[in-house]
């Protein structure tokens, strides 16, 4: 493309590692942590007390419907113990939460849900970008986006009863461009990282970081960069952690993206409305407090005091390892371990509307910029679902310290068209 670059005319800067109510986007394993540990979080205590979540007793962890599932798990463990007419609190409406409630108040539970933000859904939150010349705003994802695992995803069918036609997405098939030169066999390099991780970690040894796995398969040139690369769009992105940070024995291990993903048109907020519609949601009130005896629960507010005789917390294993909020008495010693084997990412999206289409259109509607440090290596182009010119950049860890903090949303949207732009002029000369 030559000529100056478009501007958008409508974004959203998503900064959900910064947000007091999330601090991170999803969870991953820790090295010495385990799935078993998600599983460990999600044992009852004291028969009072249940969390739940995308990070809590699932297979399908960091995703919408394993968080869902988490919270129909917590539900059906109160409607095992629960007395008829017994009042359950619900501490948070995200997936998890909705799902804990839905399955309460469809028993005939009294179920109250206590929600901090203004709005339900957490990390799953559709926003509207609007256009310039009054046509129709676009709606958009600035969290979860896409219905992974859609064979076996309860939400596929849901979602085509209420009349969206999912998109699929080929995460396989990216048009993909490198700053440094032809992208080389990242693919290869991945699978030669798995094979490492494998073999490190194999029988009863003690699990290792991702890093250490990386530095001890003593690449160099060329093999080095395509690693680097590998490293950058599908270990960091993946988890939004750091690499040291990152468990060998279980990454490759968990399922994820690239597996029959199909994006949502109009976004989440249809499934999340139609799954709240009914509850009894009660908007922007921060918890500070949840407090469990044998007598029953109490859950504090600012400004008021809600009793009940069980409580499901679907508050981000992030918030719940720095105190917030207090839980007395406490998690037990081995919730506290486990919470210690789980990590929570920072994964940050841009959302651009333009007033058209610039940018080399492919068939997957998938991009990947394999940038020296890396920058927003991972772009979906949204157009043909949305219909309007709307592209969703993707930046983690690392790299959101770089171009996100200190930034005005503004300043962050220049940086990512500039990259976007970069991106599309090295594909269109090669
Ligand atoms: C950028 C991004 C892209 C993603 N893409 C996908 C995708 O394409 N597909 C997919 O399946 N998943 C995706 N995910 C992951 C998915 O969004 C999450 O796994 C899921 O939404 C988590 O649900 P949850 O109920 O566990 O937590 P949350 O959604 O975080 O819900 C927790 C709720 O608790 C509330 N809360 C927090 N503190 C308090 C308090 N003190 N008092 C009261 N309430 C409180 C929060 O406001 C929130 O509503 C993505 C996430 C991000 C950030």
């Amino acid at each position: 493309m030559i000529g100056a670059t478009p501007q958008p005319i409508s974004w959203h800067v998503a900064r959900w590692g910064d947000e007091p109510f999330s601090r991170g986007s999803w969870s991953y394993i820790r090295p010495g942590g385990s799935p078993a540990d998600r599983w460990t979080l999600a044992e009852p205590i004291d028969n009072r007390f249940a969390l739940c979540g995308e990070a809590v007793g699932t297979d399908q962890a960091a995703m919408t419907h394993g968080a869902y599932a988490s919270g129909v798990r917590a539900a059906q463990w109160c409607l095992g113990v629960a007395a008829p007419g017994e009042r359950i609190v619900v501490v948070g409406a995200g997936f998890g939460g909705l799902g804990a409630a839905r399955t309460l108040a469809d028993a005939g539970y009294e179920c109250v849900v206590v929600e901090a933000r203004d709005r339900i859904g957490g990390r799953a939150h559709t926003v509207l970008l609007e256009s310039a010349d009054g046509s129709p705003a676009v709606a958009a994802d600035a969290g979860a986006a896409w219905l992974q695992q859609f064979a076996k995803n309860p939400f596929a069918p849901l979602a085509v009863s209420l009349g969206v036609a999912p998109v699929p997405t080929d995460f396989h098939a990216p048009l993909a461009s490198a700053s440094d030169g032809p992208v080389g066999d990242v693919g290869g390099a991945l699978a030669r990282l798995a094979g490492a991780a494998r073999a490190a970690t194999a029988g009863p040894v003690p699990d290792v970081s991702l890093d250490s796995v990386a530095a001890s398969m003593l690449l160099t040139g060329e093999d080095a960069r395509s690693l680097r690369h590998a490293i950058d769009a599908d270990v960091v992105l993946e988890t939004g952690g750091a690499l040291h940070d990152t468990s060998a024995r279980w990454f490759f291990e968990e399922d994820g993206v690239g597996n029959d993903d199909h994006w949502l048109p109009g976004g989440y907020r249809t499934i999340l409305d139609h799954l709240a519609s009914g509850l009894d949601i009660r908007l922007g009130r921060p918890v500070r407090e949840i407090v469990w005896s044998s007598s029953g629960i109490v859950v504090e507010t600012a400004d008021e005091r809600i009793v009940g005789d069980r409580c499901i917390c679907n508050i981000p294993v992030s918030l719940l390892r720095s105190g917030e909020p207090v839980l007395r008495p406490g998690l037990p010693s081995a919730h506290r371990a486990a919470l210690a084997g789980i990590g929570m990412g920072v994964v940050e999206k841009v959302l651009m509307r333009f007033e058209r289409r610039w940018w080399p259109a492919g068939s997957s509607g998938y991009m990947r910029w394999y940038d020296d440090p890396a920058t927003w290596c991972e772009w979906g182009d949204l157009t043909d679902g949305c219909g309007a010119p709307v592209v969703a950049g993707l930046i983690a860890h690392d790299a959101v310290a770089r171009h996100h903090h200190g930034r005005t949303d503004a300043e962050i949207v220049r940086a990512a068209t500039a990259a976007l732009r970069q991106w599309s002029d090295v594909l269109e000369a090669t």
